[in-house]
């Protein structure tokens, strides 16, 4: 194995600590020579992930779970020993608001994608002529190029027209990356459709086929179908702080910016702080928002066209209201909004139903989304204004008229990265050169291999394993 390493860690989010976290247990447990800086421009770690306790309630003010089919968090979870506080979604029915009305997700739609025709058929969300253009993908052909990337929007519209996309898909694919799906990248969002598609040809009848059957689903015998996310009992801020507890202290610098990156003559890079400090090391990771990356590193590095829209501005509200503030209280979980609503929220959690332990008994906890691509002004609107618009819109789908006992409005400014059309290969562009220009130094985090946290953490942990082989050459 190569003489010591020292590794100079950039942003104190959930990818900065797992990358800190993991490189802190190579050298302990297999004796690898590395060391580690992690640096934190706020006085805060965690990044996006920031829970608030109040009275009883966990309110999360970012993401609020996982996907528990990515094992990546689930394992960072087991290895911080948090594994007992993991818990499971309720399952529930959940809505789409169109045309004026809340509608059940017809069951049996993965995606918005219809797998079950009965409740297809009958569902009011699409018109007679909407249901006929959707069943043409049962006789569609593949795709001329399957190879090659193209959007959401065109991808689901092709397959399954127009209203469809607009009334189910789009609604449930923009909660997750609050983008334009005519210019997000299928390759980069949603490859498993392509593969459907390539596989299959019919996207009805491929997404069929990958359903488990009624005896492989567990708990279906009676019992509640299980939730596929997962999160925290004592919220992921948890997560965030028995990170820190394991992490050697003076390894860690908060309220620390990075200013300047140099690449050193003699090898190896010195980060330059906003104090004026300045820490030299071998090797970098990059665990910012690509944005820092390319103000930190020479112009040449950043791949033309490669985020080419700034990642959409987000706001959440998390709203405590009494019980008694529901008039009707729906059952499920939750509803999501098609664009063509003029409504401000674009999606609302009943997280008291969802996720039962962020609430106390007879309360009710609402979380609601403003902010989209191509609307954000919301966003940057006061906290009152933005809580008023949002119990206009709660009035008129829910029938709530109080006042919440009180509310969080969480403001995430260029927040969600849009992945748009051939984002892959501007990847492996910009890895490339920086593989040229800058060796050592590894980008990670969610503006390149998925923005879910189990993605973050995976990307994390593949930018030590580079660091450790290289080490091991
Ligand atoms: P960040 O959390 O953005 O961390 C980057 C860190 O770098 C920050 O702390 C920042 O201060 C620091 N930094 C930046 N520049 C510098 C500098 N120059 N010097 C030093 N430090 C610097 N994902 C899910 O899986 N499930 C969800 O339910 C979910 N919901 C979401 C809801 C919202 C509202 C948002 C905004 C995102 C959500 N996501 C969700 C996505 C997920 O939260 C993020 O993709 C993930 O947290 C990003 O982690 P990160 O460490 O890569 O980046």
């Amino acid at each position: 194995m190569s003489q010591h390493q020292h590794v100079m860690i950039i942003g104190g989010g959930i990818t900065g600590l797992t990358a800190a976290f993991y490189l802190q247990k190579e050298a302990k447990e297999n004796g690898v020579p590395v060391t580690y800086t992690l640096i934190e421009g706020s006085e805060r770690l965690g990044g996006k992930i920031e829970t608030i306790y109040r009275d009883g309630f966990t309110i999360e003010r970012g993401p609020d779970s996982y996907l528990g089919r990515k094992k990546s968090m689930t394992t960072l979870i087991e290895n911080v020993g948090l594994k007992e506080q993991l818990v499971t979604n309720e399952t529930g029915q959940a809505y789409v608001l169109s045309g004026g009305k809340l509608h059940p997700i017809p069951e049996g739609a993965v995606m918005g994608i219809p797998t079950k025709m009965g409740p297809f058929v009958k569902t009011g969300l699409f018109s007679l002529g909407g249901k006929a253009r959707a069943s043409l993908d049962l006789v569609l052909p593949r795709r001329a190029e399957p190879e090659k990337d193209i959007s959401v929007g065109h991808f689901f519209r092709r397959r399954l027209g127009n209203e469809v996309v607009e009334n189910l898909i789009e609604p449930l694919l923009s909660g997750i990356y609050a983008g334009n799906i005519d210019r997000l990248s299928l390759q980069s969002t949603f490859p498993q459709f392509q593969d459907v598609e390539r596989k299959s040809r019919s996207l009805i009848l491929g997404m069929k086929h990958t359903l488990p059957k009624p005896s492989d689903r567990p708990g279906t015998y009676g019992k509640k179908k299980k939730g596929q996310f997962l999160t925290l009992s004592t919220g992921l801020s948890s997560l965030v702080k028995r990170l820190e507890e394991l992490l050697d202290a003076d390894s860690v610098l908060k309220g620390e910016k990075v200013t300047e990156l140099v690449k050193l003559a003699s090898g190896g890079y010195s980060v330059e702080l906003e104090s004026g400090r300045s820490i030299q090391g071998d090797s970098v990771i990059m665990a910012t928002p690509y944005t820092t990356m390319k103000e930190l590193l020479s112009e040449e590095v950043a791949v033309e066209g490669f985020h080419a829209t700034p990642s959409t501005s987000v706001a959440t509200v998390a709203m405590a209201f009494d019980q008694s503030a529901l008039k009707k209280d729906i059952n499920g979980t939750g509803f999501v909004i098609s664009r063509k609503e003029p409504t401000t929220i674009t999606a609302c959690t009943w997280t008291h139903r969802k996720w039962p332990h962020t609430t106390p008994d007879h309360q009710v906890l609402l979380r609601c989304y403003v902010g989209r691509a191509n609307d954000q002004e919301i966003v940057f609107q006061s906290d009152e204004e933005i809580l008023q618009a949002v119990l206009e819109d709660l009035k008129n789908i829910m029938g709530i008229t109080d006042q919440p006992t009180f509310y969080y409005v969480s403001r995430w400014v260029k927040s969600m990265p849009q992945y748009e059309v051939d984002h892959k290969q501007h990847w492996e562009t910009l890895q490339e050169n920086l593989t040229k220009q800058y060796p050592d130094i590894y980008a990670a985090g969610a503006s390149y291999e998925g923005v879910g946290l189990p993605d973050c953490v995976a990307s994390a942990e593949k930018a030590v394993e580079n660091i450790i082989q290289k080490l091991r050459l």
